[in-house]
Formats: C-alpha cells, structure tokens, sequence
C-alpha cells in the first residue's frame, strides 16, 4: 500500500512538473561591443553580408546588429537600405532581387540563413532591427510578427535582441515574446515611458550626451542602455566612464582593443 502511495505522489509531481511553463533563456552578452551591420569597415565585407556577420563572430563582438526588410513576395531579407543595389525591396519579388550580387559575390542574404548562420555559434548575440515599412503601418507590423516566428522557429531567443525605429513595432514584439529584450531606436522616449512598457533604449549617442542623467537615470531605472553608432574612441570613453551596457559601432575592432587593456 505504501508503494502505490508513494507511486502516486511521484506520478502527480511528475504530472505537475510538466504543466509548469518552460522558462524562455535570454541573451547574455560577453561584452558590450554590437557591431553595427556586422564586422565590415575594416575587414572589407559588405555591410549586412554573411560575410560581415561571421567577421563580427571571428573578432569576438558581444553583439552583431543587422536589419531586415521583407520582399512583395513577403521573403524577409537583410539589408540597410530599402534599395538593394538600386532596387526597391518591398516593391518587388525575392526572386527579382537576386539578379543583384553584392560585391563579394554573394547574393542578399535571406533573414532564416542569417540567422542558422549566427545561431550556429553561442557568443555573439544577434541584434535583429525590424525596418519600418514605406508602405504601411500594417506591413511593418506584420514583419515583426514574421522575425519573431522565425527566431522562434530556428529556437534563437535566447541568442536574440529586437530593435526598431517604430515604437509600435516595439510593442508588438513585447506581446509576442514577454522576456525577450526589445531596444527602442528613435530617442524621442523617456526612461520611464520604456520602462512602463518593458522596452530598452537603444539611441543616437547625442541624446545621451544631452543629458548627461540619461544612462544613470536608465540605470537606476532598470532600463538598459545602447548608443549608435559611436565611431569616435573619445565618445567610446564618455559612455564607457558612464558603464552605458551596450555601445554600436563602425570600428568594433578598436572598441574591444579597449576593453581588453
Ligand atoms: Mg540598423
């Protein structure tokens, strides 16, 4: 009896365990240096390549940012520029755009192989800015939805970080995946707006170099820090004196040579 007793405990503790919600990993990052479109001024890669994102890998960057645009035929593509190599992307297929080769001979990349590229690895985390649409509100909404489908899909949450110019984009990915961290880029939002709405600030370094309480204020806030895109080893110093969490830049090369000294 007493076995059929303890049997049964341990089925309904076995039975609960599994109903508990699986806990959803987020990044960690090694260090504070994103490589804005990847690791490209310096080692020649075009920006927002496969080559530029293993570049930043190789280096060792604590982050790599990219952005993507999704395609009429709703292909999600990354690239900076609404035009790649002249052609406007939300206005025409996949397949039309893959008649242009960037200058390293590869072909714009496809946001499901940049990412199996990135996720491939385990230490530099993948800095995904969603591009606001020229068409529609509703476009850029539904892109967002679609990234965040696709991290999913590639299991990447935990090696992933959203950004966006749109706050609404923001939102929609917050309601999407409640722990994942999501960086707002227009600098118009105060610290405590972000913070009411669980978002981050990833802005132009002029605002915070404006007000000089930004990043404490953030800090004590519980809202972290990213400014873009700081080329310039003395603005590096002012944030880095700050303890800012995350600094995007053109020259990641001479960002960790200074946090390795
Ligand atoms: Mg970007």
């Amino acid at each position: 009896m007493k076995n059929l007793i303890f049997a049964f405990v341990l089925a309904a503790l076995a039975c609960g365990c599994s109903t508990q919600k699986a806990v959803v990993k987020t990044p960690t990052f090694m260090n504070k240096v994103i490589a804005h479109r990847g690791a490209f001024k310096n080692t020649g890669a075009p920006e927002n390549s496969i080559a530029s994102l293993k570049a930043a890998i190789a280096i060792g960057c604590g982050g790599t940012e990219f952005d993507i645009h999704m395609t009429s035929d709703e292909v999600l593509v990354v690239n900076h520029d609404p035009k790649f190599l002249g052609m406007e992307i939300e206005t025409n297929t996949y397949q039309q755009l893959l008649t242009k080769t960037l200058a390293n001979g590869e072909k714009i990349p496809t946001l499901e192989a940049y990412l199996k590229e990135g996720y491939g690895q385990k230490k530099t985390i993948m800095v995904a800015e969603i591009k606001t649409s020229k068409i529609s509100k509703e476009r850029s909404l539904r892109l967002a939805t679609k990234v965040v489908e696709m991290v999913r899909s590639l299991k990447g949450q935990a090696q992933t970080v959203y950004i966006a110019f749109d706050y609404d984009v923001c939102k929609r990915v917050r309601e999407m995946e409640p722990s994942a961290p999501v960086q707002y880029l227009n600098g118009d939002v105060s610290a405590e707006k972000l913070k009411a709405d669980k978002l981050d600030a990833d802005y132009h370094y002029s605002v915070f170099q404006k007000d000089k309480n930004w990043i404490k204020n953030a800090k004590a806030l519980g809202v972290k820090t990213n400014a873009w895109t700081v080329n310039d080893e003395k603005i590096m110093d002012e944030f880095l004196v700050q303890d800012i969490d995350f600094i995007t830049t053109n020259e990641p090369e001479l960002l960790l040579k200074k946090l390795t000294k």
